[in-house]
């Protein structure tokens, strides 16, 4: 964009016979339209014109995010230090100074153009990266067959939870769930229909779940729960609801004959000292949820 028209007559050939594409503008305004309707690979800018001088064009393309990546480079009949450490200090990439040599103008654009796109493609593939991060990171935490939490996110998540409630004295339920007598589910259907009990039990654990509690498969047909600030009695609540929704559940129309039931341990001694203690405590009482006759919660 140059005010001169005759720089734009000699200019804009020049650079269409090179391959670009040139869109060729008078005043600041327009420019500031022209970038907007459609991203360059590059600007051109005089910094005398009409309406705004290319100082504030450039300011003004800088100060938006879209825009703010498009390398611009000055060319002016301005030689003195001041102009050209201005357009430097504005983000302008480089300066070139009227009458110029086309050779030179060509050069410039070439380089600046290839390390924009070099640029963008970089930024690209930073982006597909970090995606496959996420979705890395989203895998590695997760159970494979019920998309619930797994094993070592549940013991990394409780652990801030049981220091959390040490630190400010808050109470903390950890509960285990057992699936009774999975090992006929599977005798008796078939392993398929095993894997679709699994997955229904875990949307059963889940359905009504509060926000901070954790739900997590921790392994085989073993289930645990962190439930922050919750008292034992609420807990206690919580556990039966899911243990009769999950004894009610139609499983008839899983497999003919089908009946499925979970136990479930409980404890909520946060003064046990770690959570690893909690563990092994709630575990003790799923024993005895099973040595009470199964389809049961102990704490
Ligand atoms: P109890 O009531 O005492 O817990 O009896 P149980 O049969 O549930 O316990 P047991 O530990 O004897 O059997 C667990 C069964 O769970 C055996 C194993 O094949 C099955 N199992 C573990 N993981 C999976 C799985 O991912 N899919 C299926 N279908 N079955 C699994
Ligand atoms: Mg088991
Ligand atoms: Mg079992």
């Amino acid at each position: 964009m140059d005010d001169v028209a005759a720089n734009l007559k000699i200019l804009a050939p020049v650079l269409t016979k090179q391959g670009y594409k040139v869109r060729p503008v008078t005043t600041g305004a327009q420019a500031l339209n022209a970038v907007k309707a459609s991203l360059p690979d590059l600007i051109l800018l005089d910094i005398r014109m009409p309406d705004m001088d290319g100082f504030e064009v450039c300011k003004q393309l800088k100060a938006d995010p879209i825009s703010q990546a498009v390398p611009i480079i000055f060319i002016s009949a301005f030689d003195d230090v001041t102009s050209k450490v201005t357009s430097f200090e504005l983000g302008g990439v480089d300066y070139i100074t009227k009458p110029f040599e086309e050779a030179e103008v060509i050069a410039r654009v070439g380089t600046h153009v290839s390390l924009y796109r070099l640029r963008l493609e970089l930024h690209q593939q930073l982006q597909a990266l970090e995606d496959a991060n996420a979705r890395i990171k989203e895998l590695s935490i997760r159970d494979e067959l019920t998309g619930l939490y797994n094993r070592r996110h549940f013991n990394e998540a409780a652990l801030q939870m049981f220091s959390a409630s040490q630190r400010y004295a808050r109470p903390l339920t950890v509960v285990i769930g057992d699936v009774d007598l999975f090992k006929r589910v599977n005798d008796r259907f078939s392993h398929a229909v095993g894997d679709d009990v699994l997955n229904m039990i875990a949307q059963l654990l889940c359905q009504d779940r509060r926000e901070a509690d954790i739900v997590a498969r921790y392994g085989g047909e073993e289930f645990v729960m962190a439930l922050p600030e919750t008292s034992l009695e609420d807990s206690l609540q919580a556990c039966e609801t899911l243990r009769q929704r999950i004894e009610k559940h139609p499983w008839e129309a899983v497999a003919s004959g089908l009946a499925v039931t979970m136990s479930m341990g409980l404890c909520a001694d946060t003064s046990l000292g770690s959570l690893e203690a909690m563990l092994n405590c709630a575990d003790q009482k799923l024993y005895d949820a099973k040595a009470a006759g199964r389809n049961n919660v102990q704490y």
